[in-house]
């Protein structure tokens, strides 16, 4: 009923990477089940939520608010506005393109930089998408742990978005970390 919804926590959290990794996609993945192959430039940002009932087999009840934040360093006066109050990040690259995984450093400073200094850090994962085009891939699972432990993400994952692998595992690994469960 409509108190239960004004009760309800809300939980930010952003996918950020370069262009084309698949956050847009993923977003869709997640919250709809769906994948669109036409490629989209997102501009700006993005925000979809999505109600969580349960988790881990427990009730829970919180808004699941996600930000993908494509385009911001077009608004780089937004900024700190799209990071604020965020409680975990995805970060995403793209197993094909080994450019997107050297910039995955970039990102995850980008983020420390912005979030507020007072807050302790987030969580952040590191996403390996595309794993469906593995005899294309650029980035070996070495490179993926060594940056891995060297930028204390927490995890990484791998996921094919389009086959719909390991999608929502990595968001409910995520939402585990926030909670305290893992
Ligand atoms: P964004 O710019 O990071 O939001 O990326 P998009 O979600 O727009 O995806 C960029 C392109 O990659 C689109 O053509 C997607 O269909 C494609 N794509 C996304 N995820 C996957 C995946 O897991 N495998 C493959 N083969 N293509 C993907």
């Amino acid at each position: 009923n409509c108190l239960d919804r004004l009760e309800e926590e809300v939980i930010k959290i952003l996918v950020i990477g370069d262009a084309g990794v698949g956050k847009t996609s993923f977003v869709q993945r997640y919250v709809k089940d769906e994948f669109n192959k036409d490629y989209k430039c997102t501009i700006g940002f993005d925000s979809v939520n999505k109600i969580i009932k349960s988790h881990g087999g427990k009730p829970v009840n919180f808004k699941l608010q996600i930000w993908d934040i494509a385009g911001q360093d077009r608004f780089p006066l937004l900024t700190r506005s799209y990071y604020k109050y965020a409680r975990g990040c995805l970060l995403l690259f793209d197993i094909t393109r080994h450019q997107t995984f050297e910039n995955v450093s970039k990102w995850k400073e980008s983020l420390d930089k912005n979030l507020d200094p007072d807050s302790p850090a987030i969580p952040c994962l590191l996403v390996a998408n595309k794993s469906d085009k593995d005899s294309d891939r650029q980035v070996s699972y070495n490179e993926i742990e060594e940056i891995c432990q060297r930028l204390n993400f927490v995890q990484w994952t791998e996921t094919s978005v389009k086959a719909g692998t390991m999608v929502q595992e990595t968001v409910t690994y995520l939402i585990d970390v926030i909670l305290g469960n893992s």
